[in-house]
């Protein structure tokens, strides 16, 4: 990928931090916006605002047009059908939808839902509140010491609770420990011993990063946020099989979604206009249907393929530095971590492929993580530092705190250097 030529597409990259060109590498926690996204939405404003849906004028008419062809962009960018996508404004949103929706429609006593110990609190708390209000089980995937979510205790809970598992929701790439789920080999999986359960992933951090096959997959709920893909903010989607999403009562009712209204009861429109109550957000999904274009124009493989190379370097950069250990998968990993020294050694290897992408977390021994994030900030390295929304993650494996760097399509080998320049000054400073 020609990096120099992406860089440029992004106007706040230019910015001078500190006096010091900024690096940004907090994308876990938003992307930034290419001119082509920003472009996009100014246009729609300064051309075509109008409602959508209601007026018969040209204006509106226009606008209607462009929010169906955001919508086919986003669900072929999905890998799924038009009438499959919920619009919301985030994966939080999109995991909420599900719980006060499907999970209140479906869910009682005896019943159990499944996630993991590495879930991000946007797909924990609306498992812990449904539980509470329908009476169903709560259970936990292990995490194994390396941070993935251990897929061989996940099949052991489906053979012994198979009647009772009505929902395995878990995270698709962690935004903590970078770990890749093997999305096929749990689908396979449920299918094969909970025959009634339904699947969600947690697509937040893998949108942007690999191609998302929902259809394929045969998964039936995928939760994302365009903030994430180079998209706006206040804007995402929750993908829905078609037969779910049609046997599903909306959540939100009022105006848009209805065919027929009498004082006493309404008919609705079908799917997924049934899904659109009020006045949705015409502006972000023309943004967002822009960021996938972008995203189709540089190929998602080697967005990936990108990815990965820049994942694989900083692991092995970071390992140059005695006080800095890191989390998550950090060499050739088999099923449980080999040990630490061992892995590091394999990093030499060239065929040294950590199964994570897009991120590194780590712990800077003495230093506390949102020190070393102030420190690099002075250098002009924006990275994130605290719990990450993984806090019972952090409980279990004792970090208090871990700083994280993660990537994005215009970071390049010479800002994992940054970083790392960064982090001798950590050294200097704190010793
Ligand atoms: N899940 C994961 C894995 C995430 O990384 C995030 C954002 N950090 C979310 C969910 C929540 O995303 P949002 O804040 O856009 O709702």
């Amino acid at each position: 990928m020609n990096t120099n030529k992406i860089k440029a597409d992004f106007p706040i990259l230019s910015r001078k931090i500190n006096d010091k060109s900024l690096v940004y590498l907090d994308n876990a926690a938003t992307t930034q916006k290419p001119k082509q996204v920003i472009r996009a939405i100014s246009d729609y404003y300064e051309q075509h605002n109008a409602n959508v849906h209601r007026g018969i004028h040209k204006l509106s008419e226009e606008s209607t047009g462009l929010f169906e062809e955001a919508r086919k962009t986003v669900v072929g960018f999905m890998g799924a059908k038009p009438n499959e996508l919920v619009w919301v404004r985030n994966t939080t949103e999109a995991i909420n939808l599900v719980a006060q929706s499907w999970a209140r429609q479906n869910l009682k006593t005896g019943d159990v839902i499944i996630a993991s110990e590495l879930e991000h609190h946007s797909n924990l708390i609306p498992w812990q509140v449904v539980a509470k209000e329908t009476g169903a089980g709560l259970t936990f995937v292990d995490v194994t010491p390396d941070g993935q979510v251990d897929l061989e205790h996940l099949e052991m809970m489906l053979e012994a609770m198979k009647n009772e598992v009505k929902l395995v929701a878990l995270s698709a790439l962690s935004n903590t420990t970078g770990a890749e789920l093997d999305v096929e080999r749990v689908v396979k999986m449920v299918r094969k011993y909970a025959k009634n359960a339904k699947i969600l992933l947690d697509g937040a951090q893998w949108v942007g990063r690999k191609k998302t096959e929902f259809d394929r997959w045969g998964v039936d709920f995928w939760a994302f946020s365009g903030h994430k893909m180079y998209g706006p903010m206040g804007i995402g989607g929750l993908v829905v099989k078609r037969e779910v999403l049609e046997e599903t009562e909306p959540w939100l009712t009022g105006g848009g979604m209805i065919e027929e209204v009498e004082l006493t009861s309404a008919t609705y429109t079908p799917i997924p206009e049934r899904w659109d109550a009020g006045t949705p957000d015409v502006a972000g999904a023309v943004g967002l249907a822009r960021a996938c274009v972008y995203l189709d124009g540089l190929g998602m493989e080697k967005v990936e393929e990108h990815e990965r190379e820049l994942t694989r370097y900083a692991v092995g950069r970071l390992k140059e530095i005695p006080e800095i250990e890191m989390v998550g998968p950090v060499g050739e990993i088999t099923k449980y971590q080999a040990p630490i020294t061992k892995q590091i050694q394999n990093s030499n290897n060239q065929n040294f492929k950590p199964n994570r992408l897009g991120s590194v977390a780590f712990l800077y021994m003495g230093v506390h993580a949102h020190d070393v994030a102030q420190i690099l900030d002075n250098e002009g390295v924006a990275v994130r530092s605290g719990h990450h929304c993984t806090m019972p993650l952090h409980t279990k494996m004792g970090w208090a705190a871990t700083t994280r760097a993660s990537f994005g399509v215009y970071n390049t080998k010479s800002d994992v250097d940054r970083l790392v320049e960064g982090l001798e000054k950590v050294n200097k400073v704190f010793r």
